[in-house]
């Protein structure tokens, strides 16, 4: 019968500092399937050295290890993992329960990293076999030192192992609790089981059917008192190394993510509060820009894609060349895709009622022919307009009758009072025959314009008839663009520019004019995501301090993790879920906040906060960025404890 273990002239040495202990000195063993074996010595003979590197904790310095027939020196750390998580159990001296967790739910947890899958009724089967089928929903905290022993061997139990390694299990119990314990381990060896059990405790070793004895690293003395119960196969296959994740597993990392953030409740939120500022205020300054924009852009009628603005230019060093009435006739005579050509005077005024005044935009237009009028169309991009717009008849005649929007409706009158009523602009008297919807631009900021008769304007209140632009009308939104090079040529020809010298006018397409707006809007944008960035790195940095302190805090439970036979990938995905689950509930918070914040902001500027799935995908993707990104190094850290050295952190 070849032998389960075989251990032949293996050596360990520890080197601490400036001390050299050899734990173990060229020691041969093999043990056969079936067998209990008693590792018995004093403290520091190097047992729990021994069984570690039986148990696949720990490897050797020198010598060979075959495992059920494979020499094991040279398997990576995933087949490791492997052999640990399903043909070794091992058993420790202080349990090792996960703290709060039920008894079936201890015994399920070396099944999570099987990969096949978790079964409680194979749990309950366990726990059954130790006595403890009544004890299943209890906490670890709510069982004896003995209970809590015998669902630790329950759990060791659970893959069906082809060996039970046990490190001092009676060390920290009672006698009762002991012989509870023995009872128990000495059963499954009767039934088969493999055992190796450290001890030094006398009783524990007579019940052992052979009993190895260590000193100082080496082996004294090897007894066997009686041949195994039942002698098993000393060969198997060694399971290949598990990729990719199961679902149970998965649950199993969300649990425990949520598990360790819940029971850390204020540290937890401190710890979000970071990423909700952040993701906060990207969310907010998001939903407001767009909806600024949206609004922007759903004023820009046909008509509006339709004009051309020729104004003066400024800032070009020479005295600017005002627009005149001769520029005005240049246009329509040189412009062949325009439909129409119309003067406009746009000044800053002081307008006045009955007892209030106000200073608005007075803005001028040629009024509505028979035709515009016989269609329904006026010129303020078909807002509406509470009695009527004016006629070109009115503007021919230099007519005094005006149309103001509702800002300016409430800047002089009570909200509904404008329509009939006189005003004065620069001291000339006007009727209102119109109160015309705000553009949204104007209802932001509570804009007051009035609309007059360019005549009237020219001729009545200005005296003069200087323009501030013209603008011209194309037959189609896609004429506009050739349209605009018709006007710049036929200036440019009026004016008697050389070739190689600068326009003296502005000619702008409203397409102009909303890039403008979309480049000056992206610029403050910029402004403001690095702003809201820093806050989330600050918010991330905070992620990342507290991940290090559950790793440390948590390091034991690592270790005991991967003694059940988690991979080092298991340990990495447990804690970047932690860290993204702490992220997402910040990001999901945050987005409240943000479009709460772009709430507010509504009745303070009258934006429409626009929350596309866009900007939820991007909060959440962002947030889940800085979870793993953040998270990723402290995972690691997780990832790389050795599993013994984790088992014995203090
Ligand atoms: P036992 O289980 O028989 O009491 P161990 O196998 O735990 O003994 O230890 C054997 C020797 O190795 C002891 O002298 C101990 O101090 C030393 N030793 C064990 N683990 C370490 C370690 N991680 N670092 C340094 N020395 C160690
Ligand atoms: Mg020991």
């Amino acid at each position: 019968m070849p032998p389960l273990i075989d251990i032949r002239g293996v050596s360990k040495t520890y080197e601490t500092g400036a001390f050299r202990v050899e734990a173990l000195k060229n020691v041969s063993l093999s043990i056969t399937a079936g067998e209990l074996v008693a590792l018995v010595g004093p403290s520091g003979s190097g047992k729990s050295t021994l069984l570690h590197i039986m148990g696949f904790l720990d490897r050797p310095d020198a010598g060979e290890y075959y495992f059920a027939g494979h020499p094991t020196a040279r398997l990576p750390e995933g087949r490791l993992a492997a052999i640990r998580s399903r043909l070794v159990g091992f058993i420790f001296q202080s349990f090792h329960l996960l703290k709060r967790t039920s008894a079936r739910d201890n015994v399920l947890l070396p099944m999570v990293y099987t990969g096949l899958g978790t079964s409680a009724g194979k749990a309950l089967d366990c726990l059954r076999l130790v006595g403890l089928s009544d004890r299943e929903k209890h906490k670890s905290n709510e069982l004896s030192g003995g209970q809590c022993q015998r669902v630790a061997i329950a759990r060791a139990l659970v893959n069906d192992p082809l060996v039970i390694m046990a490190d001092e299990p009676t060390g920290n119990l009672d006698a009762v609790s002991r012989k509870e314990v023995m009872q128990a381990i000495t059963g499954l060896n009767a039934a088969g089981q493999t055992v190796i059990i450290v001890t030094h405790d006398d009783e524990v070793a007579a019940a052992a059917g052979r009993v190895v004895r260590l000193k100082d690293g080496e082996i004294v003395s090897d007894e066997t008192r009686r041949p195994p119960a039942r002698a098993g196969a000393g060969t198997a296959e060694l399971p290949p190394a598990r990729l990719g994740f199961s679902p149970s597993e998965f649950a199993e990392q969300l649990r425990v993510a949520f598990k360790a953030i819940w029971s850390h409740k204020m540290r937890s939120a401190l710890t979000v509060l970071g990423i909700l500022i952040g993701v906060g205020a990207i969310i907010s300054l998001m939903t407001i820009s767009e909806g600024f924009m949206k609004d922007m852009l759903s004023n820009t009628s046909e008509e509006d894609a339709r004009t051309i603005v020729v104004s003066t230019r400024y800032g070009s060093g020479k005295s600017p060349r005002p627009v005149t009435m001769a520029d005005l006739e240049t246009v329509k005579a040189g412009v062949p895709l325009a439909e129409k050509a119309t003067p406009v005077i746009n000044r800053v005024l002081k307008v006045s009622a009955a007892e209030r005044n106000t200073r608005g935009s007075v803005t001028t237009e040629e009024g509505l022919t028979p035709a515009d009028a016989a269609a329904g169309r006026n010129p303020l991009g078909n807002l509406k307009i509470n009695g009527r717009f004016f006629t070109d008849g009115e503007n021919l005649a230099r007519a005094r009758v005006a149309v103001i929007n509702e800002s300016m409706e409430k800047k002089l009158f009570s909200a509904g009072d404008g329509l009939n009523s006189e005003i004065r602009i620069n001291d000339v008297a006007f009727t209102v025959i119109g109160v015309a919807e705000n553009k949204k631009g104007e209802g932001m900021v509570g804009w007051p314009v009035a609309y007059i008769p360019f005549n009237t304007a020219a001729k009545r209140v200005l005296g003069s008839a200087k323009l501030d632009q013209i603008s011209i009308l194309a037959a189609t939104p896609g004429d506009a663009p050739e349209a605009r090079v018709q006007a710049i040529n036929a200036l440019r020809a009026a004016h008697r520019l050389r070739e190689d010298a600068p326009d003296d006018f502005d000619v702008r397409t409203s397409e102009a004019g909303i890039k403008i707006f979309k480049d000056v809007m992206a610029k403050l944008s910029l402004v403001v995501y690095s702003i809201a960035g820093i806050s989330l790195l600050v918010g991330g940095i905070g992620i990342m301090n507290i991940m290090l302190v559950s790793v440390t805090e948590r390091t034991r439970e690592i270790g005991l993790r991967k003694a059940l036979g988690a991979r080092n990938a298991d340990i990495l995905i447990q804690f970047l879920v932690e860290a993204v689950v702490l992220c997402l509930i910040g990001g999901g918070l945050g987005i409240g906040l943000g479009f709460g914040l772009a709430w507010g902001a509504y009745f303070l500027i009258k934006v429409t906060p626009a929350l596309g799935a866009g900007t939820i995908a991007f909060a959440f993707g962002f947030s889940t960025f800085i979870g793993v990104g953040f998270g990723f190094w402290p995972a690691m850290r997780a990832a790389m404890l050795d599993p013994i050295e984790a088992l014995r952190y203090e």
